[in-house]
Parts: C-alpha cells; sequence; structure tokens
C-alpha cells in the first residue's frame, strides 16, 4: 500500500469516528492533504461522514474546487482550502457543528482547555462571527474568502468556534484532528458544568500554560497510546478491520 491509500484508508475511517463519537451527524466533514501535493487535498462528496466510503473521496484544488469530479461537493469545502492554504504545518482539518461548543461562541466567557484530554485544543479558543466581515449571510462558508477570514481567526492556534454555527480544527495528522475534535465538545460540556455548579461566585481553574505545553511536549505520533485510541475509536465505529497494525503507521524512515 503507497501512503496515499493508507491516507485515504484513514479518512474514510476519522469519517465513521466523528460520526460514531457524535462529533458529526449528517453535516460535517474531515479532509486530509495530499502527501505528494501540497496544494491539492481530500474530502467526501456531499455524504454523512458514516456513510462515507473510499470511492466518495474527491480530490480538490487549492481554491476548493473539485479536480475532475462532477458529484456534488460540500458547500463548505472552503474551510478546508483556505485553512490548508494558510497553514503549511497543517495535514487535516476538521469542521463540525457539535453541540456542546456552540454556547462558547454566543458569549464573551471563552473556551480554554479545564480537562487533560482537552489540552491540545492549546488555550482560550478564539471564536470567528461571519456577520463581521461578510454581513447578513446564511452563516455558510460558501467561498475562498470566507474560508480566509476564518484561517486568519484560527490564526497559528488549533481551532477556531464559529458563531451560531460550530468549530474547525486543524492538526498535523488525521489521529490529531480527530482526536481534537472528539475532546472539544467533552471539554466544553465540564466547563459549561463547572460554571453552572459555580454559580456567579465560581470559576473554572483552566489548565495553565505550563500544564498545557507539558501535554504537548509529551505527545508522540506514533506511541502505543496514540494507537491505543485510534484502535478503540475505530472498533466502536465498526472499522476495526480496516485499520491495519501500529507498525504499519509508524513513520516511514
Ligand atoms: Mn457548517
Amino acid at each position: 500500500m503507497s501512503q496515499l491509500d493508507d491516507l485515504l484508508r484513514d479518512l474514510v475511517v476519522a469519517n465513521r469516528i466523528l460520526s460514531n463519537e457524535d462529533v458529526v451527524d449528517a453535516y460535517g466533514h474531515i479532509s486530509v492533504r495530499h502527501p505528494d501535493n501540497p496544494k491539492r487535498f481530500f474530502l467526501s462528496r456531499s455524504r454523512a461522514p458514516e456513510l462515507v466510503e473510499r470511492h466518495d473521496l474527491i480530490e480538490f484544488d487549492q481554491e476548493g474546487e473539485p479536480v475532475s469530479d462532477k458529484r456534488q461537493p460540500y458547500l463548505e469545502r472552503f474551510i478546508h482550502a483556505a485553512i490548508f492554504e494558510a497553514r503549511p504545518d497543517v495535514m487535516a482539518v476538521v469542521h463540525a457543528h457539535a453541540e456542546d461548543t456552540l454556547p462558547f461562541g454566543i458569549i464573551a466567557k471563552p473556551l480554554e482547555p479545564v480537562i487533560h484530554s482537552g489540552s491540545f485544543i492549546g488555550g482560550k479558543v478564539p471564536v470567528w462571527d461571519i456577520r463581521r466581515k461578510f454581513g447578513e449571510t446564511d452563516l455558510l462558508v460558501r467561498n475562498m474568502a470566507q474560508g480566509r477570514d476564518l484561517a486568519k481567526c484560527v490564526g497559528k492556534g488549533n481551532v477556531a468556534l464559529m458563531r451560531g454555527h460550530g468549530f474547525a480544527s486543524a492538526a498535523r495528522s488525521i489521529i490529531e484532528v480527530v482526536r481534537l475534535s472528539i475532546y472539544l465538545p467533552r471539554n466544553a460540556r465540564v466547563q459549561m458544568n463547572a460554571m453552572l455548579l459555580g454559580g456567579k461566585g465560581g470559576k473554572p481553574k483552566p489548565l495553565s500554560k505550563g500544564e498545557i505545553a507539558a501535554r504537548a511536549a509529551g505527545y508522540k505520533p506514533a506511541s502505543t497510546e496514540t494507537w491505543r485510541a485510534w484502535e478503540y475509536w475505530a472498533n466502536r465505529a465498526g472499522c476495526g478491520d480496516m485499520i491495519g497494525h501500529q507498525h504499519d503507521h509508524a513513520p516511514k524512515k
């Protein structure tokens, strides 16, 4: 199997995982950058992630247009194109509407890491409001100008909330962006519950900068701990037979 075959297989698995973990439903999507052509990326045709198969994946150019494929793409593919354009270090992007993240897009209180597994959010999550620059829209990211404005909000970070809509997350690999996107709503839920529990006088205690840095430093992409989560999520999503073995995923020397 080539590196591209492996990546596209992982992208199918990631679609199923994000659906099974309630990060996406009929809507929401995940993409991966082309390993041999950094100006291209892969994303499913317009289909619910739970149902995505290998032949549903479409190759896109840097402007978010399908490369010789006439099937209907996702309307919001520009989120992916613009983040890949702005961030050469990013290899995979998720856009989703996970409900637990939504309150933090419509109030001043920022979403921030409050649990160890939420550390990869990286810090206070910025909120992108499409209305600020584009006025009254249907809130969907329908072109590159809107995508680029969102990518600017993501900046050098890993994630941005989208006011009244959802979030966009980015990472160095499919596994990392899946993990980030699974723990983002969980972290939001814990933070929300802590805020409710604390009432007016209570303030949740977030992870410190040093703790967030220590977590990031301890993360090993090819470790047994990383594989353990991938294997678990894939099995729960019914595609444990698709993922191969841990040693196949070790970085090629
Ligand atoms: Mn959306």
